[in-house]
């Protein structure tokens, strides 16, 4: 499943290609992708897209000459977002299951093609049918929002909230992260790099961390997230970003898949365990 930094390197690469077009047609092949809305194609003809936002892993494409639509997508387990442009090339995408996906458009797995008007396509495919994309208005979008935590990395993230939050919470430090309504952002993967970054080991109860320890696990958790976005997201299960490439940030984690190796900070072999009902990793020597 795609992280924060694969959506969002899937939303920036996404902006470059839909970036003032306009949508034409929208074909869905699929009507459990766009729910119960008989409207979705018809709302969305002739809309120009004016931006992209996201709310975690939640991708919101915005209108100019709409204000107050929005269109949600989230890719789920084996969503993509691809973009061929007018001459048939695969200039977009998301999170490949098989090579055969990018090879054919539209193809076996594709939902929603929406056309647009210099010729280009996007198109979202969904193997498994749990991604979606939905209409939603200004109301909506709120509620949407109000379901999520602060994220790590947004402008306004306060360190001493989260650490207040935190001491509200008897749940292991683990669970407490994986929560969206909580902090928004965090999967698997990126919650035990945090936690390995601030020294705190993953079965803790999250009220009895100290402030100290709270402040590094809340700057840890953005350095982390900023570090995977820059390198293009991890790569796991073949995903791949908008233009096809794979990310490369699985060199640079410390703990995640790791275990039985020795850490890369003090030579302990990184265990793996079982928190919160997710496969966990991290260093019995760093991590207290
Ligand atoms: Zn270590």
């Amino acid at each position: 499943m795609p992280e924060l930094p694969e959506v969002e390197t899937v939303r920036m690469q996404l902006w470059s290609k839909l970036s003032g077009r306009k949508i034409i047609r929208v074909k869905v092949f699929h009507e459990k992708t766009v729910g119960a809305d008989g409207g979705f194609s018809r709302k969305l003809k002739g809309l120009t897209f004016a931006d992209i936002n996201r709310i975690g892993k939640l991708l919101i494409f915005s209108f100019r000459n709409k204000p107050g639509l929005y269109l949600l997508g989230h890719l789920k387990m084996t969503g993509q977002f691809f973009f061929v442009d007018k001459k048939g090339k695969l200039v977009g995408g998301g999170h490949a299951v098989s090579a055969a996906d990018t090879i054919q458009f539209p193809g076996r797995h594709t939902r929603v093609a929406f056309h647009l008007e210099d010729g280009g396509t996007l198109y979202f495919n969904d193997m498994r049918l749990f991604g979606y994309l939905r209409l939603a208005n200004e109301k909506s979008l709120q509620e949407t929002r109000a379901r999520f935590g602060p994220e790590p990395i947004a402008a306004d993230f306060d360190p001493e909230q989260f650490a207040d939050s935190l001491k509200k919470r008897k749940s292991s430090i683990k669970a407490v992260l994986l929560d969206q309504t909580f902090v928004a952002g965090l999967g698997n993967i990126y919650v035990d790099e945090a936690l390995f970054y601030a020294g705190i080991k993953p079965t803790r109860q999250a009220n009895k961390l100290t402030r100290v320890e709270a402040a590094k696990l809340a700057g840890g958790a953005k350095i982390i997230l900023e570090e995977a976005i820059k390198n293009g997201g991890t790569t796991f299960q073949h995903f791949v970003d908008a233009e096809g490439k794979k990310g490369n940030h699985s060199a640079h984690l410390q703990v995640f898949g790791r275990q039985g190796l020795p850490c890369y900070r003090c030579g302990t072999i990184i265990k793996k365990t079982r928190v919160a009902g997710r496969g966990t990793h991290y260093c019995p020597g760093c991590q207290r």
